[in-house]
């Protein structure tokens, strides 16, 4: 495994490989890698010749200064592990680097980035769009690769690719979990004994919901759910909500909707976990 450190020769790099006709696949990630990022890798390597991860913690993302600098951080093992699983070329891209390289960009997100996470984190979304499309302009991919974990990020990537009119491939691929329905997160590391035994409420509700969906009037649905995870003294909701997949437009009624996804926030102390549940 190749690691670049600096864009312009991460990119010289891919050039050559272009021009030898290889298919560039690529996976972003913040590191702390677990199992959930290296399936995206082996999501890439089913179609592409080179796979390309890249580990950078973006300060423009986070809205909670005490997040960023209790996000862990494991490039050594991470490096080892990408090392092992066959990934081609890591990309630890300098931050002063990869920023100077920026450049105005007019793309609106609109209703997609109003709610959720959107809504929870202003600005969090924008710091997304501005890295991933640096981190595109330097591993320039045919085909990249986001794991569904991050729904509405998924669909904001989407709606990037599409204004820019990058002509890059999107994979979503299915949320890896624990044994208990933990979604993987880098996250989960910082949960102690008790917010760890609590955690898997959060599938837990997102199956009952998938269940129930259809019997009963989507805010009580919300609301039943909301109530079975705060159950946990460890837990509290930030949302539970019901959204139309494509759009993610909350919920008021089902009958027109032909495809539901249940989005959830929850806080275990000061870490917050998110996941989701396409419902039908
Ligand atoms: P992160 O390092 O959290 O920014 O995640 C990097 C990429 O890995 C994103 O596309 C995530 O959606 C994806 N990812 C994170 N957790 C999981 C998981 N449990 N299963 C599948 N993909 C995941």
């Amino acid at each position: 495994m190749l690691t670049f450190f600096h864009p312009h020769e991460l990119s010289t790099h891919i050039h050559t490989l272009k021009k030898e006709g290889k298919r560039i696949g690529f996976f972003p990630t913040m590191g702390a890698l677990h199992v959930g990022h290296l399936s995206l890798l082996e999501a890439c390597k089913l179609t592409c010749d080179i796979s390309v991860c890249s580990i950078f913690v973006n300060p423009t993302q986070f809205t909670n200064p005490d997040d960023l600098a209790n996000y862990p951080r494991s490039e050594k093992t991470d490096a080892a592990a990408l090392e092992m699983a066959g990934c081609d070329i890591l990309f630890i891209p300098d931050k002063q680097e990869i920023y100077a390289l920026e450049k105005p960009m007019s793309v609106t997100f609109d209703s997609l980035i109003q709610g959720f996470e959107g809504a929870s984190r202003p600005g969090h979304f924008e710091g997304v769009a501005r890295i991933v499309r640096l981190l595109f302009e330097c591993v320039q991919p045919d085909e990249a690769f986001f794991g569904l974990k991050d729904y509405q990020q998924c669909l904001v990537i989407e709606e990037l690719v599409k204004q820019l009119d990058l002509g890059i491939i999107l994979h979503f691929i299915p949320t890896k979990r624990e044994a208990d329905g933990l979604a993987m997160s880098s996250r989960n590391q910082r949960l102690n004994v008790l917010q760890r035994q609590a955690a898997p409420a959060i599938y837990q509700a997102l199956l009952w919901a998938k269940s129930h969906v259809g019997h009963y009037p989507p805010a009580e649905l919300e609301k039943a759910c909301i109530a079975q995870i705060e159950k946990e003294p460890a837990l509290r909701v930030d949302y539970f909500k019901l959204a139309d997949a494509h759009t993610l437009e909350p919920l008021v009624s089902q009958e027109k909707t032909s495809s539901i996804i249940a989005l959830t926030a929850v806080f275990a102390g000061e870490i917050r976990l998110i996941d989701n549940l396409l419902l039908k």
